[in-house]
């Protein structure tokens, strides 16, 4: 039989049993701070018809252009897509379920995006997202706020180093103005374009400004500034964004260059930004989008939102040197098979009665052996349910790790009543664990 060893997608990552301790950190701390503004949980399905992105992301942006998985669906001809981003798929399902009549909303999702494109450091053809969107509120408080939970989010999760840079797009009608100023701009320096600027020129001038070209630096840098088209009230709504963000102790500058990818935002974007992670340094990246809402078929009403990568967000803890260490349970038990099995797995009941994480060794082998299963289960404790301790109606604890200037409860192993072993074992972890 010829064996074949089947592997992932490209770009397409497992996540290992030792990386699980810093996902669920950072997925619980993120809940905790996102329940603590009042967001609450929306679930999309990973397949939406391919109109809801094309549409709400905007034809002319390199999802739609060339990163979507899409596909006709065999069974009955349905145009269907990967979700390359959440934005679009929760206000479609925001206006289905017509969850703005007479209300706003503030909701957070969390979950895998596909995009089609090239494999690197930081950038996967699966990936996770936490988002949230704010609908319904006009802002420029909600903007805030939504930053500043943000910033609150990276201190919870020990993340240093990050920068928040924040830019206008200002209304529809400046844009306009603005945008016809660019191509006149990038006309009279057309020799300078490179090839996707071209393409660009005359559906998407607005993102030539975010080329990454060093050889047109100079060019973007000199063209028209949106700030320079902005009115009254574009200019008020910024103003007034960045008092909030001041009065919060939020630093930022300000990027006339940052334009986001997508095509629905209006006056806010901003983006965090880290040094640490090679080039692709944004782990998050949000802005208003109030077209959107009326654009997916709702009655009109504005928004605003975030999303970041929590793959780059995890490698850029543990370049912060904040990495929880993954461990299959708190307590491994012993035994020596027949009745002390019996023992030890009713032991084992009873802790987990009280919350404990507990392994009992599977079959039987040599106390030796099971000591090195225990070591490598990351357990704080072994419990001993052996013969001789069993039959003297006793169960043997010890501590599996020791640590530095401090008392380990149980450092020798020491007998304790089989019906005082859960409390006993309760209050040392209690006690590890607060030290
Ligand atoms: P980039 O400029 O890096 O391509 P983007 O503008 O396409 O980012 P968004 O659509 O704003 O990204 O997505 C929000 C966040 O999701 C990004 O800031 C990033 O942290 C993360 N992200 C985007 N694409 C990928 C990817 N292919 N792999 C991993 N994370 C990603
Ligand atoms: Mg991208």
């Amino acid at each position: 039989m010829s064996k074949e060893k089947f592997t992932g997608v490209k770009g397409m990552n497992d996540m290992l049993p030792q990386d699980a301790a810093i996902w669920h950190k950072v997925e619980e701390t993120a809940i905790d701070v996102l329940e603590r503004y009042g967001f609450q949980e929306i679930r999309t399905p990973i397949l939406e018809n391919t109109k809801v992105f094309t549409r709400g992301v905007g034809e002319v942006t390199d999802i739609v252009e060339k990163e979507m998985y899409s596909f006709v669906d065999s069974m009955n001809g349905d145009q269907l897509t990967l979700r390359p981003e959440c934005t679009s798929a929760v206000v479609r399902a925001v206006n289905e379920h017509n969850l703005l009549y007479g209300t706003t909303q503030r909701l957070w999702y969390i979950g895998p995006m596909f995009r089609h494109e090239r494999p690197q450091r930081g950038r996967y053809r699966q990936f996770y997202q936490l988002g949230a969107e704010a609908l319904g509120m006009e802002g420029p408080d909600i903007d805030a706020e939504m930053i500043i939970m943000l910033s609150r989010l990276w201190k919870a999760l020990g993340i240093d180093g990050v920068r928040l840079e924040l830019n206008t797009l200002g209304a529809l009608p400046e844009r306009q103005a603005h945008r016809e100023a660019l191509i006149r701009y990038f006309e009279e320096h057309k020799s300078e374009l490179d090839e996707d600027a071209l393409r660009r020129l005359y559906t998407n001038p607005l993102r030539i400004l975010d080329t990454k070209n060093p050889d047109m630096q100079d060019l973007v840098n000199n063209a028209p500034r949106l700030l320079d088209f902005l009115g009254e009230e574009s200019r008020a709504f910024l103003a007034r964004l960045e008092k909030l963000l001041e009065a919060a102790g939020i630093e930022y500058t300000i990027n006339p260059r940052l334009v986001r990818g997508l095509d629905y935002y209006n006056h806010t974007v901003f983006e965090w930004i880290t040094d640490r992670l090679g080039a692709q340094g944004t782990i998050c990246g949000g802005g208003r989008y109030d077209p959107l809402i009326e654009m997916l078929g709702g009655r009109p009403a504005p928004g605003v939102g975030f999303a970041m990568g929590l793959e780059r967000v995890i490698e850029l803890m543990r370049e912060c040197g904040n990495v929880p260490v993954s461990t299959m349970c708190d307590v491994y038990v012993l035994h020596h098979g027949g009745d002390t099995q019996i023992t030890a797995m009713r032991a084992a009941e009873a802790l987990r009665d009280a919350g404990v994480r507990v392994v009992v060794h599977p079959g039987s082998s040599s106390i030796k052996s099971q000591m090195k299963k225990a070591d490598a289960s990351g357990a704080l404790f072994a419990v001993f349910a052996t013969e001789d301790e069993c039959a003297q109606g006793v169960l043997g604890i010890k501590a599996l790790r020791s640590r530095e200037g401090e008392e380990m409860p149980f450092a020798a192993q020491t007998p304790v009543k089989i019906e005082e072993a859960p409390a006993q074992l309760v209050e040392a972890l209690r006690k590890v664990r607060g030290a």
